[in-house]
Order: structure tokens, then C-alpha cells, then sequence
């Protein structure tokens, strides 16, 4: 049986990454991914003649030296397999309490002008969140998670969610709120649990190092660390599923069965350690009992992340015909006039698209030189949703609903933007039970565990480590979700891996 120094369960950003350090340190190291291609998440796709672009709309510039990416991506050898395009600004904001659209540029001096200038009763307010923010921000870039959160004693509202946090800054003024905070979707589903400092350590990081995507599609980063990873002398094997782990005692391999998509061809391999990209719960299903209900009673009191519906259109037109000014554009429902109502957004879908709509983020990929093939002019919009919106349909009948929401989702648009409705050539709809199926994510949790205040129990709040020795974590669940939060975590795996278990 060939033994490896590390098995990597799935070829996503957070295993690609790991995984291509662990190789270019001499780590004999094999990646196996269930999906056609690498990526998870972080994958672009053709759908007949439309290019789907399966997440990304903003992340920060790893060029930067203060971005989480930046330092993980270097040693990964990726730190040049992309051009990373500037978004231009972090978004336009529109609808909700905003009588007008409102841009937010994506560098600090030109946020705080911006803010200020539309909103100068809450200047305090802005100069001390953004002072905050960036100060958080450029502390995750030096030192990742630990080092911001060794800043707690001198935060006396360090455990406020970011409801009472905006609150206390700006009191009712849901216009300035939503203006700083109305990309809720990039994070969280509800600012009254979300923690306000993962929030300010994000959104700060866009505006410290500026917005960008990869020009091409995520797709030709994920590819570019597939890469890195065999340069190093490591594998990727793709379509194959892992179906069996066994962790074994301490000083012990541990074993690994991967097989075919039919279950056919069973193979097992050896492991001096595992990486699960996977998430916690799909690893805990393929153990012995005794292993996996450890390992799911170790993460019993944590919460799983939103998850997202994600449209994208193709138009015969590029999008700006039709009004659109912004490169990503966040698109605020009338009857949301407060930023805690966000929170009713992600069950909507639940019901028919009769009423309320949810909140969208819009990304207009021909407004920037994105690489994205048109025409068709491809437009990703993306919101809130929840796997139990779609439980409990037939197949028929859950193709038929994504279809009325898919229509009210353009109906929407058009209303906003007239004629683009017209314009639709293409589309495909992914819901939150998609992204499910397809990431083999549970609940479909595209950040990992939600971003709650911590619990004050003195566990830590997010580690690559497990309660089973040999297990790590390189994905969203080991940090925060997003490609930044997930690169830097899974360079931390990786460097927690090289600690524990230095070259024989
Ligand atoms: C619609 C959408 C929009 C988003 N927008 C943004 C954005 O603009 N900016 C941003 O920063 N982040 C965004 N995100 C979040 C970001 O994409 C994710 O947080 C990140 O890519 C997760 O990476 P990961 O490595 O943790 O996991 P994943 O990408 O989920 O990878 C896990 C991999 O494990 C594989 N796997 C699972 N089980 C097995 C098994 N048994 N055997 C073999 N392989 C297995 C899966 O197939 C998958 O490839 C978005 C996500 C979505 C879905």
C-alpha cells in the first residue's frame, strides 16, 4: 500500500492550498477531489455557451502585503498564477433606506470621504468604525486570527454583534448602516448574531488592499494551485470519492478509501496525516462510529454558516445598457428599511415568489476587464437562502420553483434596471440546496461555521486542529469563510502540520 506524509480530502481552495505548501516542503502529499475539476467552491464553469462563475465577487488583492492571501499564496507557489483585476470600488448600494445609490470606494480614505460626505451627522461615527476596521484588518493580514484576537482587552465591545455595535455608532440611521454594511451576504445572514469584529477584520480587508477578481474565473486560481501542488511533486486525483477514513492510534497511519463516483474501484492509501477540506460533518460520516461522533460532538455547540442562492444570467447586452454603474452592485429590497430586516431575506425562498424579495449582490462581469468570456454578458447575482427552503419537494417540483424564483429574480431586475428582462439569453440557478449537493457541504454552508460572537467557553475559536490526532482542518470551518479566510487558514494547517510532525 503506498504511504503518504498527508492525504488531503478535497481539491477546494483551503486543500489546494495546504496541500501545495505541505508538497513544495517536501511532503509527499496526495489530494483527492469528487468533483470533475478542482476548485470546490472556487470553480468557474461553462453552462451550454453561458460562463458560470461558481462564486467569486469580490475578494481582497493578495498583492497587497497586509492581504490574508498574500504570505499563504507565495508559499503555496501561487502567488503569480493569476492577475487579480481591480473591482474599481467595493460596491454601489442601492434601494432599502438609501434614497440614492451610494458607492462605496474600496481604500479607506476614499470610503471615509465618501461616507462622510453623504452622511455628515454620523461622521464620528465612521471616522471611529473605519479607524477600527482597519486596524483589525491590517492586524489579520500581520498575524492572521490570533493576533486580532489578542486585541480583545482594548475593545470594551469586543462580544457585540455588529447590530449593537452600528447601533451604538450610528443610533437609527439605517441609511448610514446599510451603506457600510449592507453586503451582509459576503458573511453573515443576520447582522443581530453576527460578531461585529470578523466583520470589520473582512470588509476592512477589501478596503485596506482593495476589491479584486481573478481575471478568467476562479477557476484559473484553483487550477494554478492543482499546479503548485504538482510541481511540488504531489497528486490531485479527480473524480474520485472518499468513502472510508480510519484515524489511527497515535504513533499509527491512518487509513484512507477513495473510489470511483459509482462506488466501484475501492482503493486505500496511507496517510501520516490527514487534511480534511471536507467539511467536519461529511468527514465525520465517512469514520468508524466511535471517530466520527468525537469528532461531530466536538463542534456540537457551533452554528453553520448562511448559504447562498447564486443566478447567473447571460445578456445579449452588456449590463450597463440597462443602468448598471458598478462593477458589483448590492441591490436592497423597498421593504427592507433597516439593516436587522436582512435577516428575514434568507427564508423567503422558503414560500412562493409572490411578495418579498431578497436582498441580491451583483456582479456586472463586462464592467471590468474580468476575462469573462461574452456574449453572452454574464451576470452573477447571489443572496441569502437556506437548504430547507427546497427540502421536501419531488424533482419536478423543485425545478419548477427555482424556475418561478428564477423569473421573479429577473422581474426584480428589470424593475430596477428597465429592459433587461428582454435581454436574458442564458441562465442558470443554483439554490442553497445545490450548493449543497455539489460541494458535499452540509447545509450548504459556503463560509463554515457562522461568525458568532465567541461562546466564552475558552474553546478556541477556530483551529486546524482537531480533537482526533492526525485529523487537521484546511477549509472554511478551520478559519473564517471566503477565499482570504480560507487561504490563510490552510497555509495555518499547513504550518501546524509541519510543527507536529517534523521530517523523520
Ligand atoms: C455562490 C457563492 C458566492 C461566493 N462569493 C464569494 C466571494 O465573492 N468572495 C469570497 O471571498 N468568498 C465567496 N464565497 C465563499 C468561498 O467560495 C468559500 O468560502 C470557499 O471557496 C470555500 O473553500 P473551502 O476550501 O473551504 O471548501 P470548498 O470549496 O467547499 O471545497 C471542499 C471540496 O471538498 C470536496 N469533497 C467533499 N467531500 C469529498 C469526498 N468525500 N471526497 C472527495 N472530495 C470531497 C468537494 O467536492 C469540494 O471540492 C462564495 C461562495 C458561494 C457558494
Amino acid at each position: 500500500m503506498t504511504v503518504y506524509d498527508v492525504v488531503v480530502i478535497g481539491a477546494g481552495l483551503g486543500g489546494l492550498t495546504a496541500g501545495a505548501i505541505l508538497a513544495r516542503e517536501g511532503r509527499k502529499v496526495l489530494v483527492i477531489e469528487r468533483g470533475n475539476s478542482v476548485g470546490g467552491a472556487a470553480s468557474s464553469y461553462k453552462v451550454g455557451d453561458l460562463f458560470v462563475e461558481g462564486s467569486l465577487h469580490v475578494t481582497g488583492d493578495p498583492h497587497h502585503p497586509r492581504d490574508p492571501k498574500h504570505s499563504a499564496l507565495i508559499r503555496a507557489g501561487a502567488g503569480d498564477a493569476v492577475q487579480w483585476i481591480p473591482a474599481g470600488a467595493l460596491y454601489e448600494m442601492r434601494g432599502g433606506p438609501l434614497t440614492q445609490p451610494f458607492v462605496l470606494p474600496d481604500d479607506f480614505a476614499g470610503a471615509r470621504d465618501a461616507l462622510t460626505a453623504r452622511f455628515p451627522d454620523a461622521r464620528s461615527g465612521i471616522a471611529q468604525f473605519l479607524g477600527e476596521m482597519e486596524r483589525l484588518a491590517a492586524t489579520v493580514g500581520d498575524g492572521g486570527l490570533e493576533a486580532v484576537f489578542a486585541l480583545a482587552p482594548e475593545f470594551p465591545d469586543w462580544s457585540s454583534t455588529l447590530a449593537d455595535k452600528l447601533q451604538a455608532l450610528f443610533g437609527d440611521n439605517e441609511a448610514v448602516k446599510c451603506a457600510i454594511a449592507g453586503n451582509l451576504s459576503y458573511f453573515h445572514d443576520d447582522p443581530a448574531t453576527l460578531w461585529w469584529v470578523p466583520f470589520a477584520m473582512m470588509q476592512g480587508s477589501f478596503l485596506l488592499t482593495g476589491a479584486r477578481f481573478v481575471q478568467g474565473g476562479s477557476q484559473r486560481l484553483s487550477s494554478g494551485l492543482a499546479r503548485a501542488v504538482r510541481v511540488g511533486g504531489g497528486e490531485v486525483l479527480l473524480r474520485r470519492v472518499v468513502s472510508g477514513v480510519e484515524i489511527g492510534e497515535a504513533g499509527h497511519a491512518h487509513r484512507i478509501t477513495h473510489t470511483a463516483r459509482d462506488g466501484s474501484d475501492p482503493q486505500t492509501v496511507e496517510a501520516l496525516t490527514v487534511v480534511g477540506n471536507a467539511a467536519p460533518g461529511a468527514l465525520a460520516a465517512l469514520m468508524p462510529d466511535a471517530q466520527g461522533e468525537r469528532l461531530t460532538r466536538s463542534y456540537a455547540g457551533r452554528t453553520p454558516s448562511l448559504s447562498l442562492f447564486a443566478l447567473t444570467l447571460g445578456l445579449s447586452t452588456p449590463p450597463r445598457a440597462f443602468g448598471f454603474t458598478s462593477y458589483a452592485t448590492q441591490l436592497l429590497p423597498d421593504w427592507m428599511t433597516t439593516l436587522a430586516s436582512y435577516a428575514e431575506g434568507k427564508a423567503l425562498m422558503a414560500g412562493e415568489p409572490t411578495g418579498r424579495m431578497p436582498p441580491l449582490a451583483i456582479a456586472d462581469y463586462a464592467a471590468i476587464d474580468s476575462g469573462v468570456p461574452s456574449p453572452p454578458y454574464v451576470l452573477s447575482v447571489v443572496g441569502p437562502d437556506q437548504t430547507s427552503n427546497w427540502s421536501g419537494l419531488t424533482q419536478d417540483d423543485y425545478r419548477a420553483k427555482r424556475s418561478r424564483w428564477q423569473q421573479a429574480i429577473i422581474d426584480q431586475l428589470d424593475r430596477n434596471y428597465p429592459g433587461l428582462a428582454g435581454a436574458v439569453t442564458a441562465a442558470s440557478f443554483n439554490s442553497a440546496q445545490s450548493v449543497q449537493q455539489y460541494l458535499n457541504l452540509p447545509e450548504g454552508s459556503v463560509y463554515g461555521f457562522a461568525p458568532l460572537p465567541p461562546d466564552n467557553t475558552g474553546a478556541p475559536y477556530r483551529s486546524p486542529r482537531t480533537v482526533l490526532p492526525g485529523l487537521y482542518l484546511a477549509s472554511a470551518y478551520a478559519g473564517v469563510g471566503g477565499y482570504s479566510g480560507v487561504v490563510q487558514s490552510a497555509a495555518l494547517c499547513a504550518d501546524t502540520i509541519l510543527q507536529d510532525n517534523p521530517k523523520r
